[in-house]
């Protein structure tokens, strides 16, 4: 039978925009020690937009759009979104045989050439040489919080595009609320260190791991699990899932997606993080009564 008191909890957490999927996680809630918060989605909005675009020397900016937006046609991530819309009012054009690389970027044929469009860490895995005047483009745009993805073709790196995220009105508080109760608070990313570290300053988190691929998600979860640490994972994406899955409770933002919200115990209805700490509370008040 399911305890009333437990019952009662979960329709006061529906008012208060928590959805309990697992009594278990609700109970569990109230012993966590560390809150891993993914970044992108769950403490930005996770709307990238493209902020700007620069070309190597010799190419033109536009040029260099449209081939990203070639290759991101038919790539579902943020960026690929993002990075379509800024190429809209251009001329594409049609690309052929694309190909996602998980939590790297995504590749396709466009007009006989292989281009891809990824993270820093594809250029050096490719040994590429980046010009001088996008290195100092890409840091400049990193140290203002913006994520930087790279245009590729074979031989040479031919521009960028740096993309900006909105952080969540109310993570900072999120954030700040459970380091008051207690709780340590760590922060997640597939992204660059930079852009890691400045979300995190922006918010008051210390501990960072940044340029986690999606197979390691769950890996990183584990090693604070180590020694018995309880762990909250908060996430949204299929990358996530695992970790969501791998965490004592997996909480996801409710604009997240399927699969995230599958592999979470409690989903935060509204997408606001400040719902962590109003589950761990409502956890508190709901097993305390039982005792
Ligand atoms: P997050 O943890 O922010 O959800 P992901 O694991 O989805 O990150 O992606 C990590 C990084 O890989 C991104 O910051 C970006 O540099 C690159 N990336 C992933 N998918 C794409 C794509 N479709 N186009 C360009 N870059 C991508
Ligand atoms: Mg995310």
């Amino acid at each position: 039978a399911i305890p009333l008191v437990a019952q009662l909890s979960t329709a006061i957490g529906a008012k208060k925009g928590l959805l309990v999927r697992s009594r278990a996680a609700l109970e569990d809630a109230r012993n966590i020690q560390v809150v891993l918060f993914d970044k992108t989605g769950t403490l930005t909005e996770g709307k990238q937009g493209v902020a700007n675009v620069v070309a190597a020397a010799g190419l033109d900016g536009d040029e260099v759009l449209a081939l990203a937006g070639s290759v991101e046609a038919d790539s579902e991530h943020p960026i690929a979104r993002a990075i379509v819309a800024a190429a809209g009012p251009l001329e594409v054009p049609r690309a052929t045989d694309f190909e996602s690389l998980s939590g790297r970027g995504a590749s396709a044929t466009v007009d006989g050439r292989r281009i891809t469009v990824a993270s820093g860490r594809v250029v050096t895995e490719r040994g590429l040489d980046l010009p001088a005047e996008l290195e100092v483009a890409g840091r400049d745009a990193s140290a203002q919080g913006k994520t930087v993805v790279y245009v590729l073709d074979d031989t040479s790196v031919l521009g960028l595009v740096a993309l900006a995220d909105v952080i969540r009105p109310e993570s900072a508080e999120a954030v700040a609320e459970l380091q008051k109760s207690g709780v340590r608070v760590a922060m997640l990313t597939g992204d660059s260190r930079e852009v890691g570290d400045w979300v995190a300053a922006q918010l008051g988190i210390t501990e960072v791991f940044a340029e986690v691929l999606p197979g390691q998600k769950a890996d990183v979860v584990s090693g604070l699990q180590k020694d018995g640490t309880r762990v909250a994972m908060v996430g949204d994406g299929v990358n996530d899932a695992p970790a969501l899955a791998q965490a004592d409770v997996g909480i996801a933002i409710g604009a997240g997606t399927d699969v995230a919200i599958e592999s979470a115990g409690i989903v935060l209805a509204s997408s606001d993080p400040r719902g962590v700490l109003a589950a761990f509370r409502l956890s508190k008040a709901t097993y305390r009564k039982m005792q």
